[in-house]
């Protein structure tokens, strides 16, 4: 169990990673059980943070440490002193979040299924000059009527939870929902789920199967489960999946395959969190992702895919809220590795799986299902991995020439060529 001060670098390392801060912006503190808070310092490089740089702020409020504690200390002591069963707080300048803040408007969760109950009602803090307590005041206000995400006008955001690792995962699905709304502006009108077809979400989705005692782990399966924690990693950290969004498979042999399973942060996913579902049922004590149903279903069907991804780029997904065809005719690289993207109505990949299961294939790789995921499939988990990085960049291509005089697609005749020179059929 890391100690208090490494969950805190931890998640700022990952936050400085991600993006989501300058080396100089952002702070993270979490409160002890006798009152006491740990603090990110003031004026240390967020991007070389060591455990010993955390700063104590002591309950009379000395601190102890090799640096001053963070200038923006007196808000978390606020939200801390609003909600007691709060223990952490987390505060940055994620771009796509500040654009929201100094535009004076909220992200709407309502763009995919899990992000509003991840993040629950967002509040909104008045501006007041950084350190201050009138920002303290504004922000603990919040809190106190009961908001776990807060807004910062011309700032920031701020985040709470039980946990450091809520308070992160809430700040993150918030950002998430930012970027793909600014995305899907980009490209058309967003559209926004009803709260039937959120509810549906919730109720359809289940990893419940029977189980079976795994006892042996052989060669290729241990070899197998390294190579889907590579390309789970690396999702996280290209921000293809978040820590709470985004399951991965790989075919094991005829009758069984690997699966993330749920609940499980994606950017911590070990060898042996993976679950392994064998004819139907699922290895004991472990609850796989709740698309396990789908998984099981392309593999049945389709003996030539080896891997499946479910995940959540938000330049592809700017398609999925918004309608709009993705049309792959862009560069041959895209076409060839794509083909064309069906868009499957909200809901496909848990009410509708057989016909889902059915649309995928060799030659169908890839779909968009609406304010949800992309599903990327493959020979293997390479292949699948591969191509859902370029779906993304290719997504981004459209997405941006929007802005630079409009997409022109590769001519028929030239497609035509394409088919014949690569075997396309
Ligand atoms: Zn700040």
């Amino acid at each position: 169990m890391p100690t208090t001060q490494e969950q805190i670098t931890a998640v700022m390392q990952r936050i400085y990673n991600n993006g989501m801060t300058t080396l100089s912006g952002g702070n993270i503190s979490i409160r002890n059980d006798d009152g006491s808070t740990w603090i990110t310092p003031s004026g240390v490089d967020k991007g070389t943070l060591r455990p010993e740089d955390i700063v104590l702020i002591n309950t009379d409020g000395s601190t102890q440490g090799l640096h001053r504690p963070s200038s923006e200390y007196p808000f978390h002591l606020a939200v801390y002193a609003a909600r007691p069963e709060i223990r952490a707080v987390v505060h940055a300048h994620p771009p796509a979040l500040v654009a929201f803040s100094i535009s004076r408007t909220i992200p709407d969760t309502r763009i995919m299924p899990k992000a509003r109950d991840i993040c629950g009602p967002v509040g909104y803090s008045a501006y007041a000059i950084p350190g201050s307590t009138a920002l303290a005041d504004n922000i603990g206000r919040r809190f106190a009527e009961g908001y776990n995400l807060v807004l910062m006008e011309n700032h920031g955001i701020v985040s709470a939870g039980h946990t450091v690792q809520e308070a992160f995962e809430r700040m993150e699905t918030l950002d998430f929902c930012a970027r793909l709304t600014i995305r899907g502006n980009q490209l058309g009108n967003v559209r926004l789920l009803t709260d039937q077809q959120i509810d549906n979400a919730r109720q359809n989705q289940t990893g419940e199967l029977p189980e079976f005692d795994h006892s042996t782990i052989d060669a290729k399966e241990r070899s197998l489960r390294r190579d889907m924690c590579v390309f789970i990693h690396r999702s996280c950290t290209r921000q293809l999946a978040t820590s709470t969004e985004g399951t991965f498979s790989a075919r094991l042999d005829e009758n069984s395959f690997l699966i993330t399973p749920y609940g499980v942060d994606r950017a911590m996913m070990g060898e042996n969190d993976l679950v392994c579902i064998k004819d139907g049922t699922r290895e004991r004590g472990k609850n796989p992702s709740h698309s396990v149903l789908l998984h099981r279903m392309i593999y049945e069907r389709h003996s030539d895919i080896n891997a499946i991804i479910m995940a959540h780029p938000p330049c592809v997904l700017a398609f999925g809220v918004t309608g709009i065809p993705y049309d792959t005719k862009t560069i041959p690289e895209t076409y060839i590795m794509l083909r064309n993207i069906p868009l499957l109505p909200f809901g496909s990949q848990f009410i509708d799986r057989e016909k889902t299961a059915g649309l995928i294939s060799s030659k169908t790789p890839v779909v968009i299902c609406e304010n949800d995921c992309v599903i990327v499939t493959g020979k293997n988990i390479l292949e699948a991995f591969d191509r859902l990085e370029v779906a993304e960049y290719s997504a981004q291509a459209i997405v941006n020439a929007g802005l630079v005089g409009g997409v022109k697609h590769i001519a028929e005749h030239d497609i035509a060529a394409i088919n014949r020179t690569f075997n396309i059929s």
